[in-house]
């Protein structure tokens, strides 16, 4: 639907560089519009039975596998990842997140508490209106691992996808519409951040925000939303390391930190971008490392041969660009990649970027503290465990680590003192969803994931009867 100004904003695909299509550009109006129909909704919707509920997110899970084709190539197009990618992982992953949430929700139990002389019982209603906003990494894996949750609580939501990529969420609403999803339960509205998200944020009715995005975004959410008292779950930036230590499978280790470094072009919140390795084994994992990045396949996101697709925009583009350029002023030496790529027919005007590898930088330095979110990986030795877990910890976030070693007891230990929300041990990346999911330090605020995210989108009550 247009906006009411029936302005609109370009959508590229960042592959060819070329615009394909328009979106709304919706303002405060259309978010109070959604608000409205959201607030219509929620008496319905939210008196319905888990099971009822539980039956049509099943239902958008169905229809997502049947079109998982079709919303692959979406989400390719639209965010430059290769088409491969987003069949084995994003599409799978929506689909999952309904399922998931449309699961347990029927299990979803609430607390019973006795005491002697008394019984206290715990009811969770869901919020209301809630809102939901959404990244371009990863777009309708993180729309609907936030809107999943939200709707099988018992709340309607407006939610907001990234303006950069908002192909799937618009194809998202069509499949809840064919799902029988009622009217107004979930409100899809496209637009600025700073129009439309902004909107959300300082909508009165809007009980609850959820965001993931970047840190600077989040801490203008949190400025907003505090004073009015709104619930916030906030999953921000990351800068993540892999601590490799003298007695991992370092052949694990290398295949591993490929994937963790350059899946999805870097773009994840998770990927370790800082390769920490025990001094003893540094220049056999360097050179191995090394070796293996520059075969990665850059290309085309169409073609199954390529490892690595188009970056999102041409604007985050130039930023990835910039810091390569820093990492060089700061005495970083590149061992690999360091340019961007011009590839031949369709893609020449895409925005490609070389998986690059620096060395030779100190730990304080803003190539190794600031978030690139991009193919850019760097390399630092460590002498020992706790100049491992220093270097790790010096940074302002504290998102994730994996940590390689077979040493079962270094492994705990470390595990134990790396600020961060999520930990690995000899893997990445490797989810459980009904795990805790979320950040320390300025990674965010809340957790994600199972009954957390229950608990997140409902309001607990105690209610104590005395004998
Ligand atoms: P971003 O913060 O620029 O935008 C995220 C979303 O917020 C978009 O929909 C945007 O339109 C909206 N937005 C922007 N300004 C807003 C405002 N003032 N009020 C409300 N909404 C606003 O982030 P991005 O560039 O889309 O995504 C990249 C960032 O996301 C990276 O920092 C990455 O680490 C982070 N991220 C974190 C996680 C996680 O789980 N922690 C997952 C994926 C991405």
């Amino acid at each position: 639907m247009p906006s009411e100004s029936a302005l609109t904003i370009d959508n590229l695909d960042p592959s060819t560089g070329l615009v394909y299509s328009k979106i709304a550009r919706g303002s405060a109006t259309e978010v109070g519009q959604a608000v409205k129909a959201a607030q219509k909704a929620f008496p319905e919707w939210s008196q319905k039975s888990a099971i009822e509920r539980s039956a049509i997110l099943h239902r958008i899970a169905d229809l997502i596998a049947e079109q998982s084709q079709r919303l692959a190539a979406a989400e390719s197009k639209d965010n430059g990842k290769p088409v491969s990618l987003a069949r084995k992982i994003d599409i799978p992953r929506a689909e999952q997140n309904f399922r998931f949430f449309a699961n347990i929700i029927v299990a979803f139990e609430s607390e019973a508490h006795s005491m002697p002389d008394a019984i206290n019982y715990t009811t969770r209603k869901p919020l209301g209106v809630v809102g939901c906003i959404s990244p371009w990494n990863l777009p309708l894996y993180l729309f609907s691992w936030k809107i999943a949750p939200a709707l099988a609580a018992g709340n309607t939501v407006v939610a907001k996808p990234s303006e950069i990529t908002p192909y799937t969420a618009f194809l998202l609403s069509k499949i809840c519409q064919e799902a029988g999803l009622p009217k107004g339960v979930l409100n899809i509205v496209h637009g600025f951040g700073h129009e439309t998200g902004q909107a959300i944020v300082e909508h009165p009715d809007i009980k609850a925000i959820s965001f993931t995005g970047g840190t600077q975004t989040g801490k203008k959410i949190a400025a907003t939303a505090a004073p009015m008292f709104k619930k916030l779950s906030l999953e921000l930036g990351g800068k993540n390391p892999n601590i490799i230590f003298e007695d991992a499978d370092l052949e694990e280790a290398i295949s591993t930190s490929i994937r963790s470094s350059f899946a999805n072009q870097g773009e994840i919140c998770l990927c370790g971008s800082r390769i920490l390795i025990h001094q003893s084994i540094y220049e056999a994992f360097k050179e191995a490392f090394v070796q293996k990045v520059d075969a990665l396949k850059v290309g085309d996101p169409k073609e199954d041969s390529n490892f690595m697709g188009a970056i999102v925009s041409e604007d985050h583009y130039y930023k990835i660009l910039s810091y390569i350029q820093l990492a060089k002023e700061e005495g970083g030496v590149i061992l690999s990649g360091g340019n961007s790529l011009k590839p031949e027919g369709r893609c020449a005007n895409g925005f490609f970027i070389r998986p690059t590898v620096i060395e030779g930088l100190d730990q304080q330095c803003r190539t190794n503290t600031e978030e690139i979110f991009g193919p850019v990986v760097t390399l630092q030795p460590f002498s020992n465990e706790e100049e491992a877990i220093m270097k790790a910890n010096g940074v302002q976030y504290g998102l994730s680590a994996s940590i390689w070693t077979q040493n079962l007891q270094r492994a705990h230990r470390v595990a134990d003192q790396l600020e961060a929300g999520v930990i690995w041990v000899n893997t990445w990346l490797h989810r459980d969803l009904r795990t805790p999911f979320g950040g320390t330090k300025s990674s965010g605020v809340g957790r994600e994931g199972g009954k957390e995210a229950l608990r997140f989108f409902t309001e607990a009550k105690n209610i104590c009867i005395k004998y």
